[in-house]
């Protein structure tokens, strides 16, 4: 474990425009399930298509009947080591962009910046009016549903409102995919931190990235999509709690 972790801190150490890209593994540590693990929602729960969403009223309580459940959690969780560890590559100055496909949050709260970061599924923090596209906090949205049962509705201008996570049939934003994208074509090193790199397109940045013959990291517990790609330069097979805190701890 220590030649992975000196060999990690080898590759911080020489990078100056890092693109950081994390996945449900750096959460779970947090108390945020993985949708696809073990006891995934997915397991329990049948997802709502985004089509369904915005035709359907009973699809719309469904949504935020599951989303309530994920609020409910918001209030007991906190960033863990390893989104502390990543604030501090961006304090260090060698953060280029972090792109996240999870919805949770927690890099805002662990102290990264909202400019240099791509929430590339949406976020659960905020609400959006699908009519107007107004960004609205939830609190209030989730206190009234609960009491209601009834999906809320915009006070702006009456338009369906939506957890501003991006749903299975939902197209990405694209600027988001921009961002990242130039993000992929400008770094110097790309890490790709739990995920299975097996949802796309979100998994198809880090590879743009790496195809540019920078150096290309993963570490994941299990088997990623990219496992064994010649453009893979460090694979560590484990928690990334227990290799980038360390990592980054040896001064980069
Ligand atoms: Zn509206």
């Amino acid at each position: 474990m220590n030649d992975q972790i000196k060999a990690l801190n080898n590759f911080l150490l020489a990078a100056e425009k890092i693109m950081l890209f994390t996945g449900a593994g750096i959460s779970t540590n947090s108390g945020i399930p993985d949708y696809r693990g073990p006891q995934g929602v997915w397991k329990t729960r049948q997802p709502v298509y985004f089509d369904d969403f915005m035709s359907s009223y009973a699809a719309r309580v469904e949504y935020w009947d599951f989303k309530l459940e994920s609020w409910e959690n918001y209030k007991h969780v906190q960033p863990n080591s390893i989104h502390r560890a990543i604030a501090k590559i961006e304090k260090a100055g060698k953060m280029l962009l972090l792109v996240t496909q999870n919805v949770d949050g927690l890099h805002v709260l662990a102290g990264n910046s909202r400019e240099k970061l791509v929430e590339i599924h949406g976020t659960d923090r905020l609400v959006e009016c699908m009519q107007c596209h107004e960004f609205t906090d939830p609190d209030a949205h989730f206190e009234l549903f609960k009491k209601t049962q009834e999906p809320p509705t915009c006070h702006s201008c009456g338009g369906i409102l939506k957890p501003a996570t991006i749903s299975f049939g939902q197209s990405l934003r694209q600027d988001d995919l921009q961002r990242a994208y130039d993000a992929a074509s400008e770094c110097d090193c790309v890490l790709a931190l739990g995920s299975t790199l097996s949802v796309h397109p979100a998994a198809s940045l880090p590879l743009a990235a790496a195809r540019r013959g920078i150096p290309y990291i993963i570490i994941n517990r299990g088997d990623t999509d990219h496992d064994g790609l010649s453009h893979v330069s460090l694979r560590i097979d484990g928690d990334v709690a227990d290799y980038l805190p360390a990592a980054v701890e040896m001064g980069i």
